[in-house]
């Protein structure tokens, strides 16, 4: 039988919301087949912190079916989709309109997705030997990759820690220790099954078993958004294919929910195109006024070391906001649209404030 109904911390969550003691009774003692997973692990985070907004993680595909009477909700809420709305991917470079200002102060671009190889478990529910069998197919899949996307596959077991560092120090590499990973249940058996692949010019880069089993990202330094995007367009569908050819299997992707990840709020496209960029005239009105601009222009502010690293001076990490009821293109339309006019009213800010 299920387990007693929890205390959940995060009270104004959208787990607070959608977990009643009805769908709790329901639910409850249901276990997934792929990984073992249950409701209970799934809203792990809602239950230990008080400051969840969602709260909620999937431990393979068949969480989001098994526990879609709490799922579907959550989705439809915090995306503002309707319940019979399907999600269709476009990743054609040539639509994209324009690119960011050359004359604006940005230090780099960065475009990343997820993606999640079928017959797996998602991060917090994968099984040791799913986790290491995920690894052992991204080491052949990686070798199959040629031109400006070939590269190697460094393990995160047995990595010299000043190398580890400097990876993430020049914004490469993802580090442990985030809350929600752990409580999520992210980093058992740390740093087992988990690595970095990169190109020579670490500008192709593939995260493996970190938040998804993969974040494939295009990087390099200056505002060419275009460049990235081709670039990431031509990884994620080389990745594709050599997952393909080595172990016949596809990435999971949902007909309404599009490419499946661990964080239903990274459903859909999984996309997340960002830029570093300096904002002096916004700094000095405050990190409230630039998040509140933000909102309305569909963007995101994080601080320039990842979403759990915090902020420094006055450079910050502007991306698209939504991941699901766009398109990729629409999306990272809206990042180049968006900064340039975050850029040319920080212009303005600057004379206000004498900079
Ligand atoms: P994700 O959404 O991929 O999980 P995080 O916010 O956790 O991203 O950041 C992961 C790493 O990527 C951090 O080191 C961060 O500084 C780096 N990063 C993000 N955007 C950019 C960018 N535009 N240029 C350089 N590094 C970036
Ligand atoms: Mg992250």
């Amino acid at each position: 039988m299920g387990e007693p109904f929890p205390e959940i911390k995060s009270t104004h969550s959208l787990v607070a919301k959608h977990v009643t003691k009805d769908v709790w009774a329901k639910l409850s003692g249901l276990v997934t087949s792929t990984s073992g997973f249950t409701l209970a692990k799934a809203i792990a985070c809602a239950v230990e912190f008080d400051n969840q907004h969602c709260g909620i993680y999937a431990g393979d595909w068949d969480s989001y079916k098994v526990f879609a009477d709490v799922f579907d909700p959550i989705i439809q809420e915090y995306h503002g989709i309707s319940p019979d709305a399907t999600h269709t991917s476009d990743m054609d470079v040539s639509k994209i309109q324009g690119n960011i200002d050359p004359t604006a102060p940005v230090h780099s671009t960065r475009i990343r997705v997820g993606r999640s190889i079928d017959g797996f478990g998602l991060s917090p529910g994968i099984t040791k030997d799913q986790r290491v069998g995920v690894e052992n197919l991204m080491k052949k899949a990686f070798a199959n990759l040629s031109g400006d996307l070939a590269g190697t596959y460094y393990p995160l077991t047995g990595m010299d820690e000043k190398v580890r560092q400097q990876l993430v120090d020049d914004h490469f590499l993802f580090m442990s220790g985030d809350p929600n990973l752990k409580v999520a249940g992210m980093e058992r058996d740390w740093p087992e099954g988990r690595g970095i692949f990169h190109n020579k010019d670490k500008t192709f880069l593939t995260w493996v078993n970190e938040e998804d089993q993969l974040r494939i990202i295009s990087m390099q330094n200056g505002g060419d958004v275009r460049g990235v995007f081709d670039r990431l367009a031509r990884g994620i569908q080389a990745v594709g294919e050599s997952v393909k050819k080595e172990s016949g299997k596809d990435f999971m992707l949902d007909a309404k929910y599009g490419f499946i990840h661990s964080c239903p709020t990274n459903l859909g496209t999984g996309m997340r195109a960002s830029v570093h960029v300096d904002l002096p005239g916004y700094t000095k009105e405050g990190v409230k006024v630039l998040q509140a601009r933000c909102e309305t222009l569909h963007l995101q502010p994080r601080g320039t070391r990842g979403e759990s690293g915090g902020q420094t001076g006055v450079t910050y990490d502007i991306s698209n906001k939504h991941r699901l009821g766009y398109s990729e293109v629409q999306l990272v339309q809206k990042m180049i649209d968006g900064v340039n006019t975050l850029v040319k009213e920080d212009r303005e800010l600057q004379k206000k404030h004498g900079l």
